[in-house]
């Protein structure tokens, strides 16, 4: 009765996008469980849709793909202090290198299991959060052009990640970037692949495409700006979270509803149960902020505070029409008559990212290859 469907063909398309706007390789992010669309799921479409290289935060999240079937390249660069890399080099997952002690331990992985591993450079060029800083550079790609030299590493490419704070920043981190891939060079290391665009730099910047780009949120259909709309960018958002209505009431005027009774039906009208709450990553804040729900193809509003498990619809006119199990969308894509998942953002005022990577753990996640409902 919760289900998020997750359109194969949306990211095929979106991927396909992606390559054909950058004409380079493309690595698609599929961390925190595929942004919430199933890591498994989205890594396979994704691969389908031409993508290079699939990528998570976690060595975790890395491993869970392989387990679940994922065959294809898989880079991962957010370490813990106890990260198992020989677990990595084993599974064949490439790691994101920050620090010597990355460097070291793959290394080590490496020689005790009598394989090559392969490392990527996650270098910091002004976020200020994981990458190598500017002064450990120099030493770090010496290290790693003995490494290769000696047989055990493979250095794959070289990587950083944008603050998003507007042209000239982007600019500023570029040439630094271009810096330290010059110095990798210089070390004796020839990276296959150097990227820096996210999604957002990807879809408004050509100039920092290079000759990989490293998306997330756009292989899933979904904007990175807050003014640019899916279609706008020509992709199609890949998620429809759907459930059903279990109950239909038919109420007088001054009926309460909900814990609270904060909103109270001002006509007689009919009320739609729908089984998903807060549990399930519906923000309980949404309780009055005008978020609506697609039935019938009609546009209906959520009334009355959200529950857990559970929030109300009032259906008004639509009530004769309707029947027990029809299906109620809580978004997907507009270009279908859905509500976008980013009514919901901007009333939460938070990003697209933050809503679909909260979609709970009791929401199915089901894969569907052909038209959208
Ligand atoms: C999450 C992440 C991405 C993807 O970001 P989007 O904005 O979703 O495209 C790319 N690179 C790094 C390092 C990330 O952490």
């Amino acid at each position: 009765m919760r289900v998020a469907e997750i359109s194969l063909p949306a990211i095929r398309h979106n991927v396909a996008r992606i390559r054909e706007l950058t004409g380079g390789a493309v690595i698609v992010v599929v961390k925190a469980d595929g942004y919430g669309h199933g890591a498994a799921i989205a890594a396979g479409a994704a691969l389908a849709g031409g993508a290079t290289m699939i990528a998570t935060a976690d060595l975790e999240e890395a491993l869970s793909l392989r387990e679940n079937g994922i065959a294809g390249p898989i880079l991962c660069w957010l370490h813990g202090v106890h990260t198992d890399f020989a677990a990595a080099v084993a599974a064949d997952i490439e790691i994101g290198v920050s620090h010597s002690r990355h460097l070291e331990a793959v290394a080590a992985a490496a020689i005790a299991q009598n394989k090559v591993a392969t490392v990527q450079f996650k270098i910091d060029t002004g976020l200020s959060r994981n990458g190598a800083a500017p002064e450990e550079w120099q030493p770090l790609f010496q290290r790693a052009a003995e490494l290769v030299s000696a047989g055990v590493l493979c250095v794959r490419g070289i990587f950083s990640h944008l603050a998003n704070a507007g042209d000239e920043n982007d600019r500023a981190q570029a040439a630094r970037f271009d810096a330290a891939v010059e110095m990798l060079r210089a070390a004796g290391v020839e990276p296959e692949m150097v990227h820096l665009a996210a999604s957002a730099a990807t879809m408004r910047s050509p100039h920092l495409h290079y000759n990989t780009v490293r998306v997330g949120v756009a292989a899933f259909g979904l904007s990175p700006f807050a003014d640019t709309t899916s279609a706008q960018l020509g992709l199609i958002p890949a998620m429809t979270l759907r459930s059903e209505i279990v109950a239909l009431r038919g109420v007088p005027a001054g009926t309460g509803v909900s814990y609270g009774f904060n909103h109270v039906c001002e006509t007689a009208t009919t009320l739609a149960l729908v089984p998903i709450g807060y549990a399930d990553g519906m923000p309980r804040a949404l309780n009055g902020a005008g978020a609506w729900v697609t039935i019938a193809g009609e546009h209906r509003p959520i009334v009355g505070r959200i529950g857990m498990d559970q929030f109300i619809v009032d259906v008004g006119p639509l009530a004769g029409r309707l029947q027990l199990g029809d299906p109620v969308v809580l978004f997907g894509d507009p270009e279908l008559g859905n509500p976008p998942v980013e009514i919901w953002a901007g009333l939460m005022r938070t990003i697209n990212y933050e809503i679909i990577v909260g979609i709970g753990t009791r929401v199915h996640r089901c894969p569907v290859d052909g038209a959208q409902a």
